[in-house]
């Protein structure tokens, strides 16, 4: 069935669609995002459906303000007020102990959830204007890149679905995932709020549990675009690029600044990460999704430096890769 598409920034058409159970894809500054009523379990339904999601994979709810985290969620700790109070509005969630407020649907039956208040003009007025929280994972399909323009989620959706446009995302990758539900604090997920700037808050965080069934990172593939990723070393990438393109390859490399002088980029096949941390994440899927979109076959990645918002960009290649 052919679902309304909705012209620039109707947020009216949105809540129509949200409160008839519908999903609604809504720009944040990190990705797009799938949203449902957290009191709608037919929306929250489709999301899983519409992703081919599993169901015990948790949604991360979206918050109109930091003040309604009381309702969803139980014995916050002190530190989570005062990340909320530094990074909310922003690209962090925080998973803590869940209150009732929070279906089952939303946690994949654990007893935490992962909250967040998502700092874009259009999310907010959405999530106010809905009255209730959201709960959104990325809008696209299940271990596929997030969307990080309308477009995108066109491409993966078409006429399925309401998409909320609100233009290219500013961050580009995922929200960080902070659990503040255990003893201490755990990464769960690197993303735009670095580790660096987190540890001096929190202290030293936790590794996230190999193969805890929690996080995405669980599944060997996500954030995968269709052409087969491959890590390739600062060394060799280029003598393989050049060899699959002699043999006629549709092939195309992604490298950190660090890797090859700027020079090199009049190379059409060759995308080079800005140097500045923020433009590198901003730029790594419009890359990917701009790959798929010509057609490549192969991507040679070579990971950045895993420092600072590195560490985001090379996390996500790696489980792009399948080697997460
Ligand atoms: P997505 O938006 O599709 O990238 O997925 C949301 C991410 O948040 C996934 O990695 C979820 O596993 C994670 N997440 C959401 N809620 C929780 C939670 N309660 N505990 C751990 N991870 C969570
Ligand atoms: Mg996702």
């Amino acid at each position: 069935m052919s679902r309304p598409r909705i012209p620039g920034a109707d947020l009216e058409l949105a809540l129509a669609c949200l409160a008839r159970g519908e999903p609604v894809a809504f720009p944040t500054e990190t990705v797009y995002g799938l949203g449902a009523r957290i009191d709608s379990p037919r929306g929250l339904e489709r999301v899983f459906h519409l992703k081919g999601r599993p169901r015990a994979h948790p949604l991360i709810l979206h918050l109109a303000a930091a003040r309604d985290l009381e309702r969803h969620a139980r014995n916050i700790p002190p530190l989570a007020w005062l990340l909320a109070e530094r990074y909310w509005p922003g690209p962090l969630t925080l998973v803590l102990e869940r209150s009732d407020a929070v279906p089952d649907a939303v946690t994949g039956g654990q007893p935490t959830v992962g909250v967040r208040v998502p700092a874009h003009a259009l999310a907010q007025q959405l999530i106010a204007r809905a009255g209730v929280a959201l709960a959104a994972p990325s809008a696209n399909r299940f271990q596929q890149l997030s969307p990080t323009s309308a477009e995108h989620v066109r491409a993966a959706f078409g006429d399925e679905l309401c998409v909320l446009d609100g233009g290219p995302c500013r961050g580009g990758i995922e929200s960080t995932i902070l659990d503040l539900s255990g003893s201490a604090p755990r990464l769960l997920r690197p993303g735009l709020v670095t580790r660096e700037e987190l540890e001096p808050l929190c202290g030293p965080l936790l590794e996230a549990d190999a193969g805890a069934p929690r996080v995405s990172g669980s599944h060997p593939l996500h954030y995968a675009p269709r052409a087969r990723v491959e890590l390739a070393a600062a060394g060799e990438w280029r003598r393989a690029l050049e060899q699959a393109r002699a043999r006629g390859e549709r092939i195309a490399a992604l490298v950190p600044h660090e890797v090859v002088a700027a020079a090199a980029t009049s190379d059409p096949d060759v995308v080079v990460l800005p140097a500045d941390g923020a433009a590198a994440a901003r730029a790594l899927y419009a890359a990917l999704h701009a790959f798929d979109a010509r057609g490549c076959e192969r991507i040679l990645a070579v990971l950045p430096a895993e420092r600072a918002l590195g560490s985001a960009i090379a996390d996500r290649l790696r489980r792009a890769a399948g080697r997460g």
